[in-house]
């Protein structure tokens, strides 16, 4: 039986895993942190990450945790509405509806899809040699653990700051701020509920969804120095926000500390030439971390779980490899640029710029859209290797 070792479990690397297994790997996860940490925040679905969760197997289960259908809209922080669109109708147009779920369920049910004893936790890998296709095995290191890891194939689906791709590809350029700062949350919806919307102010964006289960999540950005933190988290997003249309006050207003995740948003801008060195594969982050504007890089690290394990099924490693590589490289710099492209105009903050895009989104809005769908129709209309 051939053998992957698949390092981190994240939500690429969990795929990986499920996607490897079902086609008859022999697969082992390994991740550095002691449980899977039920991580604050939700996470959007585009129908290219639904399918590929429907050839994991776990399809209708996302479906079925998430809320489907009804209106989206785009405001301004006085709660004005510049666009509004009904998903239900523009899902049937691009062929299956988005979701937004929590993102542990979604990490909970792939986790459990895995074969009993797969997943590894405090596993922390500390080198990986690449071996050669048609030659050597890879071998995985693993802190404090003597014996080391041999492996047909590794996939590393180590995360934006890859260990793994920093010692593949040593000159490589690091992943760059994009000069946007994002908090994100989940809490219970006030009474009357949340319009799901994102608004656009000056150099910020707020996003708020409501979940299935009645909670609402929300994210926030603001431009910001790299690195900037504060000691109140919920009292900066008070100061910041308060003012904005409601529910964001009463959602504010108690927020615990603890459920706030802040986190710089950086990109991998200088793609990777390939994505396959030896018997290693990159995926999901690690090989192409992207803005989170269009909410493609989960869904990314998706697609690449089922390209991959469709592109080494029994055939040598190395002409797997080089197909992975060929069929995702192109895709996922598309997606990366187009996704930094759609995220400048919300962090303009010159009142004038701010004033003019707000003007061009409600006259030009209801032509832009047709436009934006066919662009997005590229990203979402993926169907998954037969
Ligand atoms: C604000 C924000 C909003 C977003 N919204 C969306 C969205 O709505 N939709 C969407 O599709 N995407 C979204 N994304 C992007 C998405 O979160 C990521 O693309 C996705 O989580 C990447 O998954 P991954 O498995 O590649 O990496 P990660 O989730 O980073 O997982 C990497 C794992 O590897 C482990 N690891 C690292 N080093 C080692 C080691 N040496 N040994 C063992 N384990 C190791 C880490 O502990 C971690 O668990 C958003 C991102 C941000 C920042």
């Amino acid at each position: 039986m051939t053998s992957a070792a698949v390092l981190g479990a994240g939500i690429g690397g969990l795929a990986a895993g499920v996607a490897l297994a079902g086609r008859g790997w022999s697969v082992t996860v390994l991740e550095r942190a002691s449980s899977l940490e039920p991580v604050g925040a939700g996470i959007a679905l585009a129908p290219n990450a639904l399918r590929a969760l429907d050839a994991l197997g776990v399809g209708d289960a996302v479906r079925g945790m998430a809320r489907l259908g009804g209106e989206v809209g785009l405001r301004t922080p006085d709660g004005h509405w510049l666009v509004r669109a009904d998903v239900t109708a523009t899902g049937e147009r691009l062929g299956d509806t988005a979701v937004v779920l929590h993102r542990a369920q979604l990490v909970d049910l792939l986790a459990a899809a895995l074969p009993a004893g797969a997943l590894r936790l405090g596993a922390d890998v500390t080198s990986v040699s690449p071996g050669a296709p048609g030659g050597a095995s890879a071998v995985v290191t693993v802190a404090g653990l003597a014996e080391e890891l041999t492996a047909d194939l590794v996939v590393a689906a180590d995360g934006i700051d890859s260990p793994t791709r920093r010692a593949l590809f040593p000159a490589h350029p690091a992943p760059t701020y994009t000069g946007v700062t994002a908090w994100r949350f989940v809490a219970d919806a006030p009474p009357g509920g949340v319009a799901p919307a994102e608004t656009w102010g000056r150099g910020s964006i707020v996003g708020l969804t409501p979940l299935a289960d009645g909670r609402v999540y929300c994210y926030l950005t603001a431009v910001l120095p790299e690195g900037t933190r504060f000691d109140d988290e919920p009292d900066e997003l008070r100061r910041r926000f308060g003012g904005w249309h409601a529910p964001l006050p009463d959602l504010l207003a108690d927020l615990d500390p603890a459920a706030v995740l802040h986190h710089d948003l950086r990109w991998l801008a200088t793609p990777l030439p390939r994505f396959d060195v030896g018997r290693v594969a990159l995926l999901g982050d690690a090989a192409h971390a992207m803005p989170p504007n269009l909410g493609q890089g989960g869904c990314q690290a998706l697609e690449d779980a089922v390209v991959l394990a469709a592109a080494v099924d029994g055939v040598p490693v190395g002409g797997g490899l080089a197909a992975y590589s060929a069929a995702r490289v192109p895709r996922t710099t598309r997606i990366a640029r187009m996704s930094a492209q759609v995220g400048a105009p919300t962090a303009w903050t010159s009142g004038v710029a701010v004033a003019l895009r707000d003007l061009g989104m409600r006259v030009a809005g209801r032509f832009a859209a047709p436009l934006m769908e066919r662009r997005l129709q590229d990203v979402v209309g993926w169907r998954p290797p037969t």
